[in-house]
């Protein structure tokens, strides 16, 4: 059984990460170029990585699915990115970013890595500048901030609602540089399928070359993981069509222990699902909850009269409105966390007051704040949302409320790495949404691009040079070993018993049913009796999946079809690791949400004797059922309380 340590540095919170990095082993120049990093991932966590690599003098591979980084989902992040300069002078710092990023991810994510993220944020803000993204500014030229839920001072900068594209166009500037320089080769349309390990380390990867079908093998003295978040495993989800959770699956399957994999962010403002056959949603960014009040109906007589179309809700007045953010929290009001808000919203919905034509929607309504600040003020902060919402939904937000509702949106559990963003196997990094590291059982807004970023630019750049210094007398990995030989095979074997298993059912199909007996049993809320059944549904789907599924075309050429297979056999997977984890989490906390464990107020109610750890999950063999082990949270720097926003 592997062993969990999590290698935190000694000594006072606020000094571990400087000690940390006075402390650690180096590597000197003319050993860093004799030495080869595999990075998967090019979004905000993979290309900040790979372009600090290689401007440190590694020899980097970077690889992903898209035709170029610039389409990786990072660029869909819209409402901004934290740090603690405290700018708007409203009572920000490092340590009150640390505590309110391990109070809104309900006490269950670790100090020391959650204090170095604060730390680190200024940074960021400092080279994205220099990089020259376009950050909003204020009239004096200071850079602007606006609010997110969680927090009650201004710490998020943002440019427009575009703020994941321009980061990532920054640092899509940054590797294009190294790549010119020749410390970075770009392996574009590749898939990868397998992590190799030779003698427990890792060494390499299996990629499907996209284009050609080729099975190609790469080889390394280290591989980064940086492939982002695993919500599609819900099928609709805010996250680009392709995101998938394969490499990080395949380093589980190796090894790699998988933390939390239930933690899932389920995010208040999206536009509603609309239809059974819609394969993807749409996010209304956590900005919007600036300036936007939500609100339903006090009085069921008018749900109905919206829903036939007999008034419109300019009819309902003040009185008759239930802001019930506002109402139930009203120190943080509409931007409480997205767990609550997006739990309050269900709690509304079901109780009969919800809007729409399916009764699952409530308004964002921005007429107030239109009255206050005037039409030309609310487009230029939101004016790209506003458009996208009704190019959708055909409604023209400036006059008439939004219609929202919580949809799957960011995976807080991940693979499991230590302080030094290493996983439990020797040589193997995940960064990013692909690790579980830094927002416990739910994350704040806008802290993704923030905890990518710092892992890439920063943090991984400074702490794999540990691992790396005891590698320079370690000759280029071969990868016409046996270990990639026999690893490329059981690729192309998996890959053909998809193609010649002749079934009946497209992949989107079991994708579809699978999504829906996520967010049925392991969604919003979850109980026992719910996640047993679950179990046995996904049994059944894997098995059927096996016998039933139908993959066109051919594996030597462009095969959608045939990526989707391989992924979604994964998702099935982790979907069931998903139940078992969201099972045995006797609590509810954050984003997990237990039926049978909450307040009298229907607050989530934590066990903190019994379930103040990190679950690690490791993969057996032979199809055995998996094995938890735990990693306990040590809190001496904050005081576990229960969440209050009232
Ligand atoms: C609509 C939306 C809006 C958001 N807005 C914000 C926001 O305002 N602020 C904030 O902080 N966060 C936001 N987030 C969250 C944030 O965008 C993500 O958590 C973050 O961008 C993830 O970055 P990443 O680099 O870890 O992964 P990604 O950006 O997902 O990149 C993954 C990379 O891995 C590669 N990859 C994946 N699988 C494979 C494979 N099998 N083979 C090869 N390569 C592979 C991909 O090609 C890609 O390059 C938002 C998320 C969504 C969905």
């Amino acid at each position: 059984m592997t062993r969990l340590n999590a290698q935190i540095p000694e000594g006072p919170l606020a000094e571990k990460w400087t000690a940390y990095r006075s402390g650690c082993r180096l590597v000197s120049p003319s050993n860093k170029r004799k030495l080869d990093i595999i990075v998967i991932g090019t979004g905000l966590a993979g290309a900040s990585a790979a372009a600090s690599l290689g401007e440190l003098g590694y020899n980097v591979k970077a690889f992903c699915y898209q035709d170029t980084p610039r389409r990786a989902h990072s660029i869909a992040a819209q409402g901004g990115i934290n740090a603690a300069k405290n700018y708007p002078n409203d009572g920000d710092s490092i340590h009150r970013l640390f505590h309110d990023t391990i109070k809104g991810g309900d006490y269950r994510a670790r100090e020391a890595n959650v204090y170095r993220l604060a730390e680190v944020s200024n940074s960021i803000i400092d080279l994205a500048v220099a990089q020259g993204v376009p950050f909003a500014r204020e009239y004096g030229g200071l850079l602007a901030n606006r609010s997110f839920g969680g927090a009650q001072v201004s710490r998020t900068f943002y440019a427009r609602g575009q703020t994941g594209q321009q980061l990532l166009l920054g640092a899509y500037g940054a590797l294009s540089r190294q790549i010119a320089a020749g410390t970075v080769t770009l392996y574009n349309r590749r898939d990868v399928l397998d992590t190799v390990l030779v003698d427990g380390r890792a060494r390499g990867i299996i990629a499907r070359n996209l284009v050609t079908g080729e099975i190609e093998r790469h080889a390394a003295h280290a591989v980064v993981l940086a492939s982002g978040g695993y919500g599609n495993v819900f099928y609709l989800s805010t996250n680009a069509m392709g995101s998938n959770v394969s490499p990080a699956w395949s380093a589980y399957r190796k090894g790699a222990l998988f933390a939390n994999p239930s933690f899932t962010q389920i995010h208040p403002t999206c536009i509603p699902v609309h239809g059974d056959f819609q394969s993807k949603l749409t996010l209304m960014s956590e900005s919007l909850r600036n300036d936007g009040r939500i609100w339903v109906p006090a009085l069921k007589k008018d749900v109905e009269r919206l829903r036939s179309g007999e008034i419109t809700p300019a009819d309902i007045p003040e009185s008759d409105r239930d802001y019930y953010l506002e109402r139930r929290y009203p120190a943080f009001g509409n931007l409480v966390p997205r767990d609550v808000a997006s739990r309050a919203a269900k709690e509304r919905c079901d109780a009969g007051f919800g809007v729409g034509r399916t009764g699952m929607a409530v308004f964002l309504d921005f007429k107030d704040a239109i009255k206050r600040k005037g039409h030309d003020t609310i487009e230029a902060l939101y004016g790209n949302l506003f458009q996208m919402y009704g190019q959708i939904v055909a409604e023209d937000p400036y006059r008439t409320p939004m219609m929202i509702y919580p949809a799957v949106h960011y995976t807080m559990g991940g693979l499991w790495v230590d302080y030094e963003l290493m996983t439990s196997i020797p040589g193997l990094y995940a960064i990013g949404e692909a690790n579980f590291s830094d927002h416990g059982a739910n994350r704040l807004g806008a802290s993704a691009l923030m905890q990518g970023l710092a892992d890439g630019y920063f943090i991984l750049p400074a702490t794999i040079s540990s691992y790396l210094a005891d590698e320079i007398h370690t000759p280029r990995i071969d990868p016409a070993s046996q270990e990639f030989t026999l690893a490329a095979e059981a690729v192309r074997d998996r890959l053909n018993r998809y193609l010649s298993t002749g079934g009946s059912r497209s992949v989107d199909h079991f994708h579809r049913r699978l999504g829906r007996i996520m967010w049925d049993h392991c969604g919003m809320a979850r109980n026992e009796a719910g996640l047993q059944q679950a179990l046995g549904l996904i049994g059944e789907l894997r098995r059927e999946y096996m016998e039933d599924v139908r993959v066109p075309g051919r594996m030597d050429r462009y095969n959608p079809e045939l990526e989707k297979a391989w992924r979604v056999a994964d998702f099935i997977e982790l979907g069931e690791l998903m139940a078992r984890d969201a099972l045995m989490r006797r609590e509810s906390c954050g984003g997990h949400f237990r039926e049978e464990f909450q307040t009298p107020e229907g607050e989530a109610m934590r066990n903190d004797d019994e379930y103040a750890y990190v679950a690690a999950w490791e993969a057996a063999a032979d199809g055995a059922e998996p094995s938890m082990q735990r990693e306990r949270l040590e809190f001496n720097d904050i005081k576990l309380s229960q969440r209050c926003y009232k």
